[in-house]
Formats: structure tokens, sequence, C-alpha cells
């Protein structure tokens, strides 16, 4: 059992720090949002009067936080937590950020005399849920070790990518991907409705086919066809455009960066982009789905 620091308890972070303590970890609680706080401390959490004395006595910081800018202010920014961290304690941002960032986060804590892994995850709310997240970690190996007993209180594939930040890179390709096939997926589904079919047997028909991606499996985008996610609960929850369009940000930063060809990234983010400025930056990224069905309507 360590003593954990969860900073963060948002659509992700607070179902993650719920497998923590039922896991039997001693877990502190910190967010900006109160009711985030209560619903934790209801499960059994402590909690804190501040982010800096959130921290005192942990061996294991997590945090899981929306963008880069809130992952270099709670460490690094005035105050930060390079100051209020035991020396040694175990660092571990699971938020998706860039990987500069991670890097620069990453080598501040190490010249504190702490240690530092990026450790972004896949999985959705749902994986966030029953601790069946995929975790994408960059760091040294002695701090993946480290790690591993704790984050696989939350999940249930643990990789290693490389050295710290490469984590970062790992999943922001992964949800480049993720937004090709969101946007796919939903176009074929409407033009099956289109075409007279009904969208379940249509989507029935493609998890059977070649056209099989995770959206058809464990997400899809149609309202109607799939109980308990986000397309079924009027795009509540889940994973926000605006969340979708900056990791899109910086997969473009990234490919930009390598010299990389990603045409199809760059159409899905002006595509998230778009919808976003229709007004859906905080519904669930499968709400692209309508960005189809009202053309058409139009
Ligand atoms: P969210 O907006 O639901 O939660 C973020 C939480 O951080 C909020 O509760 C907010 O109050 C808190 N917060 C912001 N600034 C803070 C600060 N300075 N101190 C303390 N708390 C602060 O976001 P989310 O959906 O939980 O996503 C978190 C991260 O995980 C993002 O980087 C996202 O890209 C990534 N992610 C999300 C999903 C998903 O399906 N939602 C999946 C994989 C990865």
């Amino acid at each position: 059992m360590a003593t954990i620091t969860f900073i963060g308890l948002g659509n992700m972070g607070g179902p993650m720090a719920s497998n923590l303590l039922k896991a039997d970890h001693d877990v502190c609680v910190f967010d900006l949002n109160p009711a985030a706080v209560k619903e934790l401390t209801g499960q059994g959490a402590r909690s804190a009067d501040s982010l800096q004395s959130a921290v005192k006595g942990s061996d294991v910081v997590i945090s899981m936080l929306p963008a880069s800018k809130h992952v270099k202010s709670v460490y690094l920014g005035e105050d930060g937590l390079v100051h209020h961290m035991a020396k040694n304690t175990l660092v571990i941002d699971s938020s998706t950020i860039d990987a500069d960032t991670a890097k620069a986060v990453g080598s501040a804590l190490a010249d504190a005399g702490m240690r530092f892994i990026d450790a972004p995850v896949s999985g959705g709310v749902g994986g966030a849920k029953a601790g069946t997240l995929t975790f994408i970690v960059g760091g040294e190996h002695a701090d993946f070790a480290a790690a591993q007993p704790i984050l696989s209180a939350m999940g249930q594939n643990i990789f290693h990518a490389g050295g710290v930040g490469a984590g970062q890179i790992a999943k922001i390709c992964n949800n480049m991907l993720l937004s090709v096939l969101m946007v796919g997926t939903s176009e074929a589904l409407q033009m099956a409705i289109d075409n007279g079919l009904d969208p379940a047997v249509a989507s029935d028909i493609m998890l059977q086919s070649s056209g099989c991606n995770w959206t058809l499996q464990k997400y899809n985008p149609c309202p109607g066809v799939m109980e308990g996610v986000p397309s079924s609960n009027g795009y509540q929850g889940g994973f926000m455009v605006d969340l979708m369009k900056k990791d899109l940000g910086l997969a473009m930063d990234t490919a930009k960066h390598s010299g990389s060809a990603t045409p199809m990234g760059a159409l899905a983010q002006s595509l998230y982009t778009l919808h976003s400025g229709q007004g859906n930056g905080k519904r669930d990224f499968s709400s692209i789905f309508e960005l189809f069905n009202h053309t058409k309507e139009d």
C-alpha cells in the first residue's frame, strides 16, 4: 500500500482515484472543483486545503489534468509542487500533453531529486471506471518498474514506450488514429442510414467485416445503437471534443517537428475544429456524428 496524492478528479481522474482506494491505497485528493473532491472523500479519500499541503507525506503523486499549461503550472508554476514534494517522490503524470512539456517537467523534477514518468492513458471513461485502462509510459526503467504496482490498480495493459516523453508521442499517434476512425465510422453509418439501413444492423455487419474498429466495438457514435456510451446519453460525459481538438493540435505539432505526412490527421483536426466552433466543445467527441447528420438535414 502506498501513500498517494491524486490531482485532477474529472471524467478520468475521479474513477482512477476511486480504483486506487478500492486497492487499499491511502489516497489524498485535490481538485479545483469541490464537488469532485467531495465525491472521492465520500469513498474514503483524504482531502487537503491546498495543492501544496495535498502532497505532504506522499510517496507517489499522480496528476490527471486537462492540458500542458495545467501540468506545468501545478509542478513548476509559482509555489509549484517541485518546492513541496519530498525527495525521491515518484511523480506520474497521466494527462495527455506535449512531449516537450513532459520532458521539461521531468527534467526540473529530476534536478530537485524527484522521479518522473509520463503515463498517458487510453480506454476512455469506461476503462477508467472498470480499471482496465492502457497506460503508455515514458521514463527510466527503474521508475517504470516502481510505478507498475500502482498503475495496475487502474489499468490492465501497461506499456513502456521509451524515455520521458515517449509515452506522450505514442499516445498522440493513437489519438490521431482514433479521431480518423471516429470520423470514418460516423460518415459510413450516416451513409448506411441515408440508404435505408438500420444503423444497428449496419454496425453489426461492419463489426464482423473489414471495417471493424474500436469505435464500432466500444463507442458507437450513432444514438440508440449501443447502451452505456455517450451517443446514447446526449453525448454527455466521455471525452470532450475540445480535448480531442487539443490532442490533434499536439499531433500536428509533432508531425511538423518530425516532418511526417499526416493528411488524415490534418483533415480530422479541421473537422473537430469546425465541430467545436459550432458549440460542441464540451460534448463527447463521438458527437462528430452529428456533423454528417446535420449536413443531410440542411
Ligand atoms: P476533465 O476536464 O473531465 O477533468 C480535468 C480535471 O482537472 C477537472 O476536474 C478540473 O477541475 C481539474 N483541474 C484543472 N486544473 C486544475 C488544477 N490546477 N489543480 C487541480 N485540479 C485541476 O478531463 P478528463 O476527461 O478527465 O481528461 C483529463 C486528461 O486525460 C486530459 O489530458 C485528456 O486529454 C486525457 N484523456 C481523457 C480521456 C477521456 O476519455 N475523457 C481519455 C484518455 C485521456
